[in-house]
């Protein structure tokens, strides 16, 4: 998602925030995934949708489509803070898969709780 106030034609590093917590951004450093439009998701909300996911605790499906894929799968999806967005199970696995086998963060998928 892009900070509000941000100018569409000259969006900076900066301006992209996580869609799941509206905190992270890329320009902070924090380990991020993006995905269509613009779309981002952080390390910890993805921390928070690996864990839900490797659990077995998220439930949910809606018609509204995926955040990160702009899909509307027929696969159950994780929430972060902001109610708004919402990651599908092969999101957030692909998402995770990103992270762990990238050079440049120290993320690992977490353990099961
Ligand atoms: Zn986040
Ligand atoms: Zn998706």
């Amino acid at each position: 998602m892009h900070r509000e106030g941000a100018n569409p034609e000259n969006v900076a590093l900066e301006d992209v925030l996580c869609d799941f917590c509206g905190e992270a951004s890329w320009a902070a450093g924090a380990p991020c995934v993006e995905g269509h439009r613009g779309s981002l998701i952080c390390g910890v909300c993805l921390t928070s949708a690996w864990r839900a996911v490797s659990s077995g605790s998220i439930s949910e499906e809606t018609d509204e489509p995926c955040t990160l894929c702009l899909e509307n799968r027929e696969d159950l999806r994780w929430r972060g803070l902001r109610v708004e967005a919402n990651a599908c199970l092969r999101c957030v696995k692909q998402a995770a898969g990103v992270l762990h086998k990238s050079k440049d963060w120290d993320w690992v998928k977490p353990e099961r709780p």
